[in-house]
């Protein structure tokens, strides 16, 4: 039997990812940023390029970036210059992009991924900042071509990797991670249905024995995390086709087509233009000050990885509860704030891992928009565990009740809904046993007859069992116990 032709190969993947930093305001000027407004309406001179205006550099940006760079573990550049990147296009007022050819704000740097419990590092090449372009939209049945500026001159910054993802899981890890990353530092909010995360990707293939890369192709267009490594193992496959029919692969850029799952091809690099990158005389050099840096330093919130450590090591969780939990910064500071009132680390897991998010995929947004707030939550959780209420009840009962009247005490809720535990027997026959062994004496009276004693021996269970024993079952219970005496 011949050998699968795949296994000969290995695939070598870079990726560029262009996030949309969460500013009010544009990279060089004060318009919205605002997604989803009528189109031009956030336009000024500066981003439709009249003559005569200046661009201004956005402070706030720079910062955002630093973070990211931080996070990364990248080197952050202290003096950086920005760059015209020369082309025309529709969408491009001034006719060249700003952005950073020689010195990105971020260089270096690696991004963690886990992949079937092994750990990898995807190297970074830079994090550069730049500006977005206006969009064209082609109105369908028609010649027309429309332009919105409303996107031109939004911030970015542009994540690069150097080529060492090996798979289209690797690549789809790296991009979980990245969006992870950037919502947890309030850089970007990592939506990719509406473009605030855009991912290019670099693929090529070669022989495994092969000491050079293969030619690589780019392809664009995925909206999802998912189509990414759809497309990359398409293009995959299609190169593979392409040398076992020993055709030559041209470096192209391609677009993914989702419906169909295959590239085509946009253009050919050839075809490409000569940017002709120089440094805009526009835009002073920036200077990233040891006390600036320090500040932005000293605003970074506690990364995933950190957390991650934390929720094993001081809480105690399993990894996978631990990863379940910092998914997002939200569920994770959620989880700390339940357990500034309830010790049972791993009962409150549970409850945000089960209960907790039936209800957020229920319809809400994150765990930030729970009526029930985490010190309910643990109060609900020492209910539990202190057996006072079943779990089932309480996740099926109470919890409900409270979403709807976050305002109550689960205790009140639980003994308005008539749930509290102590109707069950187990709880109650200890505290029966031991009433009856402390009063040898009153249980004689009684076998002799004297049955009026009953109702001291229910008041003693009553006060013992802090008055939380159902009264008609304990009543019932104490005579079951005098008469097998
Ligand atoms: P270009 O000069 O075309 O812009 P770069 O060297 O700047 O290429 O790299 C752009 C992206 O392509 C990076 O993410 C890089 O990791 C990736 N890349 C470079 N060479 C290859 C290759 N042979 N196969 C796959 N990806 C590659
Ligand atoms: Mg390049």
């Amino acid at each position: 039997m011949l050998s699968n032709p795949v296994s000969k190969y290995t695939a070598v993947i870079g990726l560029e990812v262009h996030a949309q930093l969460l500013t009010e305001s544009k990279i060089f000027a004060s318009d919205a940023t605002a997604y989803g407004s009528s189109p031009n309406t956030s336009i000024g001179a500066i981003s439709l390029a009249h003559p005569g205006t200046l661009p201004k550099l956005n402070r706030n940006v720079v910062e955002l970036a630093i973070r990211m760079g931080l996070a990364c573990h990248s080197g952050i550049s202290r003096f950086m210059i920005f760059d015209r990147k020369n082309y025309f296009y529709p969408d491009l007022p001034k006719g060249y992009q700003i952005t950073q050819d020689r010195t990105p704000i971020c260089k270096g740097g690696f991004v963690r991924i886990n992949l079937d419990d092994e750990e990898k590092q995807i190297q970074l090449n830079r994090i550069h900042l730049e500006e977005d372009a206006g969009k064209s939209m082609h109105v369908e049945g028609t010649d027309d071509t429309w332009v919105d500026f409303n996107r031109a001159g939004v911030p970015l910054i542009e994540i690069v990797t150097e080529p060492v993802i090996r798979s289209s899981s690797e690549a789809y890890a790296f991009l979980s991670e990245v969006r992870k990353l950037v919502r947890y530092l309030d850089v970007c909010d990592g939506n990719m249905e509406e473009g605030s995360l855009r991912c290019d990707a670099n693929v090529s293939v070669m022989l495994k024995e092969a000491t050079e890369f293969g030619k690589k192709v780019e392809i664009k267009n995925m909206n999802s995390i998912r189509n990414v490594q759809r497309a990359i193992d398409a293009e995959i496959e299609r190169q593979i086709g392409l040398l076992e029919r020993g055709e030559t692969i041209f470096s192209e850029t391609r677009l993914f087509n989702a419906d169909t799952g295959t590239t085509c091809s946009m253009r050919t690099k050839e075809e490409l233009n000569d940017y002709r990158y120089f440094p805009d005389p526009d835009l002073s050099p920036v200077e990233v000050s040891e006390a600036w840096l320090d500040e932005i330093k000293a605003s970074m919130p506690a990364l995933p990885d950190e957390l991650l450590n934390k929720f094993t090591s001081y809480y105690k969780l399993p990894p996978y509860d631990a990863g379940v939990l910092t998914e997002s910064r939200d569920m994770a500071e959620y989880f700390e704030e339940v357990c500034k009132h309830t010790q049972h680390y791993k009962a409150a897991s549970n409850w945000l891992m089960g209960p907790v998010k039936s209800a957020l995929n229920e319809g809400l947004r994150t765990v930030n928009d729970l009526p029930v707030s985490p010190s309910t939550l643990a109060q609900l959780i020492e209910l539990v565990e202190s057996a006072k209420v079943s779990f089932s009840v309480a996740s099926q009962k109470v919890f409900p009740e409270l979403m709807t009247n976050p305002d109550k005490s689960p205790l009140e809720t639980a003994q308005q809904l008539n749930v509290l535990q102590t109707s069950n027997e187990d709880s109650i026959l200890p505290i029966i046993d031991s009433v009856l062994t402390d009063f040898p004496d009153k249980v004689l009276e009684y076998k002799r007859g004297k049955k009026g004693i009953l109702a001291m021996f229910m008041g003693e269970v009553m006060k013992r069992s802090k008055g939380k024993a159902d009264p008609k079952v304990a009543n019932q219970l104490i005579q079951k116990k005098l008469e097998e005496k």
